[in-house]
């Protein structure tokens, strides 16, 4: 075993290429880890599925110093003015694309691989409990290509940055699936729609029940409210849980105006509901079935059942972390948000509503018993909908002040290639 005193030389795996895997293995490389970035679909994935909105954080909040310089070094222009809030596609195509193709890290991106499950070499979950000497046993992660053919790679490191935003919240009262919801989850529409692109045939025309009262429901009633206006013949119906008439906190000042302005708007429209639109504050979603184009759902509000039927339903009811990849580690996840524990607990301290008051909470919060296993970004807020990619950027430099600085050098270690 050779040690080495100063620079670590070990191999990484980063799974997710949105902003913060991304950043992660440029950061990684940069201080000479051997990193390899896994993603199962393409760069960005999940913010080019709400491509077409208008991110509320301007440019300078989402991208990272170290990002920028990379770029100017490789004779890339930085594209973006500071203090201009791009859409999740300028986001994607003017910043993460261009970091993608630096020489560093093009080869070292994986599209189109999904990680299915990690564990550790020769050992399970419930052995060497909370034991530091668990990193002995490297990680082996087990993913599959697009063409379904599945391999095995081992790392010394791990950095989960997979986000959320593939794992849908259910919109049955309780959190639970609705009666019927499950069976016509691929009918449902969980994402916000392009009313204005690709998805304007879908919804002009038609009836909609739009569940949710958080600020993707807001973007896509802002939408329909702007397609009536067009296109007279389409209605929706707006549900929301909570029996507030004003759904949206408008905090005062708001530094981030576009959300503002939308809480604004949103509030507006159910206390003054335009044509072909309705509010239905305090209900719960009980069932949901379908008889030919028109799906039936049952509500609950108070004491009365009420049925809408809509030929479209879009469920804008958050997303939580998907556990199952690291199922076979030792993680802390808290009870109630499922993020990982010390991070959470942190977060519960947390008075404000304002996801701009959020600052990273310290190295230490990152920190679980499975050793050099991280989850960072927006995975790591769990339910919580506050994360803000500036603070991802923050744990980026915070994790790898954990890394331990004196290693043990061995050449990743591949059983059957990946690539
Ligand atoms: C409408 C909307 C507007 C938003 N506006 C803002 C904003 O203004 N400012 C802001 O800071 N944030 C905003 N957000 C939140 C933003 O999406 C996140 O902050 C950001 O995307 C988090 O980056 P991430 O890298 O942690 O996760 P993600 O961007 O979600 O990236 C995770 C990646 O992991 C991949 N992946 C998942 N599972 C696997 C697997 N098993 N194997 C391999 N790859 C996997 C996914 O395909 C994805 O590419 C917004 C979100 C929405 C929905």
């Amino acid at each position: 075993m050779e040690l080495m005193e100063e620079t670590p030389n070990r191999t990484l795996a980063v799974i997710g290429a949105g902003p913060i895997g991304i950043e992660a293995a440029l950061r990684g490389l940069s201080v000479d880890f051997d990193v390899h970035v896994y993603e199962r679909g393409s760069i960005g994935e999940n913010i080019r599925r709400w491509g077409h909105v208008r991110m509320f954080s301007p440019w300078k909040m989402n991208r990272s110093s170290l990002g920028k310089r990379m770029l100017e070094e490789n004779g890339k222009r930085v594209r973006g003015k500071d203090d201009v809030c791009p859409t999740g596609d300028e986001y994607v195509r003017n910043y993460l694309m261009p970091l993608s193709r630096l020489p560093l890290l093009k080869k070292r991106l994986h599209t189109g691989m999904e990680i299915l499950s990690i564990g550790r070499e020769s050992i399970g979950k419930n052995e060497m409990i909370g034991n530091p000497k668990r990193a002995q046993h490297k990680f082996r992660l087990l993913m599959r290509n697009k063409q379904g053919k599945e391999s095995v790679v081992l790392y010394d490191i791990v950095i989960d940055a997979t986000g959320v935003y593939g794992n849908n919240n259910w919109m049955g009262n309780g959190g639970i699936p609705a009666i019927g919801e499950q069976a016509l989850r691929e009918e449902i529409r969980y994402t916000i729609p392009d009313l204005f692109g690709s998805d304007r045939e879908t919804y002009e025309g038609m009836r909609t029940l739009l569940v949710g009262s958080g600020h993707s429901a807001a973007t896509t009633l802002a939408q329909f409210s702007r397609l009536i206006k067009e296109s007279p013949e389409t209605s929706l119906v707006w549900v929301t849980r909570s029996d507030n008439e004003q759904p949206y906190e408008i905090i005062p000042d708001d530094a981030l105006s576009l959300r503002a302005e939308l809480g604004e708007k949103a509030n507006a429209i159910a206390a003054n509901p335009p044509r072909n639109i309705s509010f239905m504050p305090g209900c719960t979603v009980e069932s949901i079935s379908r008889k030919g184009r028109a799906f039936s759902v049952v509500l609950q509000q108070g004491d009365r059942k009420r049925t809408v039927k809509a030929e479209n339903i879009i469920a804008n009811v958050g997303y939580g972390p998907d556990n199952a990849i690291y199922r076979e580690l030792q993680v802390h996840e808290c009870w109630a948000s499922r993020a990982p524990f010390k991070l959470a607990a942190a977060l519960l301290g947390e008075s404000s509503a304002d996801c701009l008051t959020q600052k990273s909470h310290g190295a230490d919060t990152l920190k679980n018993p499975e050793p050099n296993f991280f989850i960072i970004g927006n995975k790591s807020y769990g339910k919580n909908s506050s994360f803000l990619i500036r603070t991802g950027l923050e744990q980026i430099k915070e994790v790898y002040s954990l890394i331990p600085r004196t290693l043990e050098i061995k050449a990743g270690q591949f059983l059957f290639p990946a690539r």
